[in-house]
């Protein structure tokens, strides 16, 4: 349409993962944590002022700030909060690279959001290749010619992570460039590096309430870093929207934080259930990686992995495929209720015929 811009007829928008509503399924296929909030956050939900909502939500979000300011042991200064951490990532983009700058490295393989987020603001970006493991050898990102770089720990779609001792000479090796690292499904894995904030002022840590928190649907992420690069991102939020997380949002996200007794809990479930889940898919001839995060990526010996989705998305349970290269063989499973994970696994007998 000659309405739009270059930029809108051209990008390569991101695919999200489908949410059908057509029928009822086991849904494993967008990461979602299988338990419910903490009973805190739904009650700051439940006990909400709505009178309130006739304003504007605190432009500071100095109470969310503090409170996840708290909970990971730094200063509220160093927090910046988004709508989702996919905005913060977002984000990221136009406060840290230029448009004519030596761009983002990632890897080949890694939460595929990246590219579209280079595309959309214009910024050149460069892939360094996993390993034929698909491990990560933080060398070769090193080595590369970019204003800036991303890395996923855990990663995804392979839910493989890099051990903290590895993270911090990757920190040192940089300090002339900003590091992002993007630790959505670091509640699984149990191994920040947000402590690093604190000494290195190149990097960012973004992390979400969509994974751990178990709150996906009320959109919330944040960073943490140096004062200079929050600044940053301060500065681009309010060329933009100055508003991202609501009122609501904000209660409920700061009472969140403040349970951790019960997110360790829940954590401690998912992480079990992954371990268990991955023995009985390696029992019925699956290949899966090692994984720190709340699913699992898997190939099977002799069935393909377009054939593996499409066979349980008819038995009524949805995972992720990625037709992508490197990758088409495998699916990315989430880890969810030890019923869910059952239901899976009783769908995949009958796929292949056991
Ligand atoms: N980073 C990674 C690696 C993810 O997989 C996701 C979830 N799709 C996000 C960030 C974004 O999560 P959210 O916007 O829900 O915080």
């Amino acid at each position: 349409m000659d309405l739009l811009s270059r930029r809108a007829r051209t990008i390569a928008p991101y695919t999200a993962g489908e949410q059908p509503s057509d029928r009822r399924y086991v849904k494993l296929n967008t990461n979602e944590n299988p338990y419910p909030p903490s009973p805190r956050a739904m009650a700051a939900y439940l006990d909400y002022d709505l009178d309130s909502l006739k304003l504007y939500p605190p432009l500071e979000m100095r109470a969310l700030r503090e409170a996840i300011a708290a909970a990971e042991g730094v200063s509220p200064e160093n927090v910046f909060c988004g709508n989702g951490s996919d905005e913060v990532l977002a984000l990221c983009f136009p406060a840290f690279f230029d448009e004519d700058g030596a761009g983002a490295a990632f890897a080949d393989v890694t939460y595929s959001f990246y590219p579209v987020f280079c595309g959309f603001f214009g910024i050149p970006h460069t892939v360094v290749p996993l390993e034929e493991d698909f491990t990560q050898d933080l060398s070769k990102l090193t080595a590369a010619k970019a204003q800036g770089l991303l890395v996923a720990n855990p990663n995804a779609p392979t839910g493989i992570g890099i051990p903290l001792a590895q993270i911090e000479p990757f920190v040192a090796a940089n300090a002339g460039r900003v590091v992002i690292l993007d630790e959505a499904y670091m509640p699984f894995f149990g191994q920040s590096a947000v402590p690093l904030t604190k000494m290195y002022e190149n990097l960012l840590v973004v992390k979400t309430f969509s994974k751990g928190y178990s709150l996906a649907g009320i959109r919330c992420g944040y960073a943490v870093g140096s004062r200079g690069l929050i600044e940053g991102l301060e500065r681009c939020r309010d060329s933009f929207n100055s508003y991202p997380v609501d009122r609501v949002c904000q209660a409920v996200c700061a009472a969140a934080v403040s349970d951790a007794a019960y997110y360790a809990e829940t954590t401690a479930r998912v992480v079990a259930e992954r371990a268990r889940l991955a023995r009985a898919l390696e029992e019925l001839g699956f290949a899966v990686l090692p994984s720190c995060a709340n699913f699992l990526f898997a190939r099977h010996a002799e069935r393909g992995g377009k054939e593996i989705y499409a066979g349980l998305r008819e038995r009524g349970v949805l995972v992720r495929h990625f037709d992508k290269p490197r990758i088409s063989a495998y699916n990315r499973i989430t880890v969810g209720t030890a019923a869910e994970n059952d239901a899976l696994l009783s769908a995949l007998r009958g796929l292949l015929g056991r």
